[in-house]
């Protein structure tokens, strides 16, 4: 009930709220491979409106920013992919400056993993900037060689490397992740409050980020929204302020938002 007497003070406000979201796992459900993934239309159409009415809604996505845009489909919406190396808006794609040294090194780390790792029926999705490989689908005996792979070569190279759900990725030494995205965002366009929903562990830097930004004073009220499922993280459930049930209850929050 508290929830929803804040949603409603804020949908009265929508100029002073940015909404932002995860897409894999949030607004589209996991699927075997991330090529098969989609938004379902309803989704879609919800948060085609609130970017209409709302100061912002930003998808906040580990994919690329392209991909991110192809799986949403909508052009009003801000895309930071990449966790936090990539913004599109308004058809143009940024990399953050500090990541682009580590380019080449990224792309060794890729190179390796498909020649090791795709053989055993591991997946190497082409990033540019940070590398993900992916294992939901192959034996359990590959995840784990997948994550030690990358992490033993994630070493060597100097990157750093995260585990999500089914899958592995590297990514340059700097910080950029939903949590930084989540910042530069508030700081462009200046929400008096902002929600993040969102289900995995890299979701968690929005989350804390949102709570340093309310703590500092540059947001008055802040909303996690954790969507639960097994394989996400215990925290995204005891750190949110709701918790919702997967992508159907993602669909309440947004349309208690209209
Ligand atoms: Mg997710």
């Amino acid at each position: 009930m508290e929830i929803r007497d804040r949603l409603r003070a804020w949908r009265e406000a929508p100029g002073s709220v940015a909404v932002f979201t995860d897409i894999d796992g949030t607004l589209a459900p996991i699927v075997p491979t991330p090529d098969m993934s989609e938004v379902p239309a309803e989704l879609k159409e919800l948060l085609g409106r609130l970017s209409e009415r709302y100061l912002l809604v930003a998808g906040i996505s580990g994919r690329k920013t392209e991909d991110a845009l192809d799986l949403v489909g909508l052009a009003d919406v801000v895309y930071f992919g990449n966790h936090g190396f990539e913004i599109l808006r308004d058809g143009e794609v940024e990399v953050t400056p500090e990541a682009l040294p580590y380019q080449e090194r990224v792309q060794e780390l890729e190179d390796n993993a498909r020649r090791e790792l795709e053989p055993l029926g591991a997946f190497v999705e082409e990033k540019g900037i940070t590398a993900s490989v992916h294992y939901r689908n192959a034996p359990p005996e590959v995840g784990d060689r997948s994550v030690e792979f990358v992490k033993r070569e994630g070493e060597r190279l100097g990157l750093r490397i995260t585990v999500g759900r089914g899958v592995v990725e590297a990514r340059p030494p700097i910080r950029a992740d939903k949590g930084t995205a989540v910042r530069t965002l508030v700081e462009d366009y200046r929400p008096e409050r902002a929600m993040f929903i969102g289900d995995d562990t890299t979701d968690l830097d929005a989350f804390r980020e949102l709570v340093t930004l309310r703590e500092e004073g540059t947001l008055e009220e802040i909303l996690r929204v954790g969507v639960a499922s097994e394989e996400g993280p215990p925290e995204i459930t005891s750190e949110a302020d709701i918790v919702v049930d997967g992508v159907e209850g993602v669909g309440e929050v947004l349309r208690a938002l209209l």
